[in-house]
């Protein structure tokens, strides 16, 4: 026998009978999380989208004709103007939530969350505040339209304060979700009282309803069919780290185990 031949066939045994290396387990977030609350990218993205949204506010106060919600009827041009901003991931920063969630291993709850809101311990989204002060300086009632629970609108509301936001009756409300998640008929109501100048939000449904049940084709359909308010009436704030796009790629009865694998499923290589 070769003198070499049992060490070299030792290290094919050894080879075929090594374990795997071992499965990454991190959470599914935690990059996502990571990059909002540490990357520089992430600031800037938000500060150009809230720049670039001031310039469109400039001219859109200026021309009485225009107006950014869908559910806008006729004489607007006679009604105070109001920017539409969501609350979550748009104005309010509560990657520590999210961080939370990441560093034990668990996901979203509607009681956790409204916790964390009851302890108003959100930032501010970059960019967000210069922006909101900016416009309630040129008379522009702030909306803050949010599916946080109503139950917790006046803490936001107060979260919001203690961050500088003009967030008093007199300037700004904050409407919370007291009964459906589509956002249309709220944004109805205030188009009622107002001329939506522009809508801020990091969700589709911040801009136009979404059917129930919409997959993300769907999704980006409604967006492309909308393409020419994007930049102009409707400016979309970056989130990775969770939202509607994840909930339309999971069933929401499966166990975590079986919407992972759904996600895996969802990939495209
Ligand atoms: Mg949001």
């Amino acid at each position: 026998m070769h003198p070499f031949r049992p060490l070299a066939l030792l290290l094919v045994l050894a080879g075929c009978c090594a374990a795997p290396p071992p499965a990454r387990v991190t959470h599914e977030s935690l990059n996502a999380v990571l990059w909002m609350q540490a990357s520089a990218e992430y600031a800037v993205a938000c500060e150009t989208v809230y720049a670039a949204a001031r310039s469109e506010l400039d001219r859109a106060l200026a021309d009485a004709a225009r107006a950014a919600a869908l559910e806008q009827g006729e004489g607007a041009a006679a009604l105070p103007p109001a920017v539409v901003f969501d609350v979550d991931e748009t104005v309010l920063d509560n990657q520590r939530f999210q961080a939370r969630l990441a560093a034990t291993g668990t996901t979203f709850s509607v009681p956790a969350f409204s916790a964390w809101c009851r302890e108003e311990q959100a930032g501010a989204v970059p960019g967000a505040l210069e922006f909101c002060r900016y416009a309630s300086s040129k008379g522009v009632f702030l909306v803050f339209l949010t599916n946080r629970d109503a139950a917790v609108a006046d803490a936001t509301r107060s979260n919001l304060a203690k961050l500088g936001f003009p967030a008093d009756a007199a300037r700004a409300a904050v409407i919370g979700k007291s009964g459906e998640s589509d956002k249309g008929p709220r944004r109805r109501e205030v188009c009622g009282k107002h001329r939506v100048v522009l809508l801020v939000g990091d969700q589709l449904q911040d801009f136009v309803s979404v059917p129930k049940g919409s997959d993300n084709a769907r999704r980006r359909e409604l967006a492309a069919a909308n393409a020419a308010r994007w930049g102009r009436d409707w400016f979309a704030l970056p989130n990775p780290s969770y939202g509607d796009w994840e909930r339309a790629l999971v069933d929401p009865k499966g166990t975590d185990e079986e919407n992972l694998k759904r996600k895996f499923g969802a990939l495209r290589q």
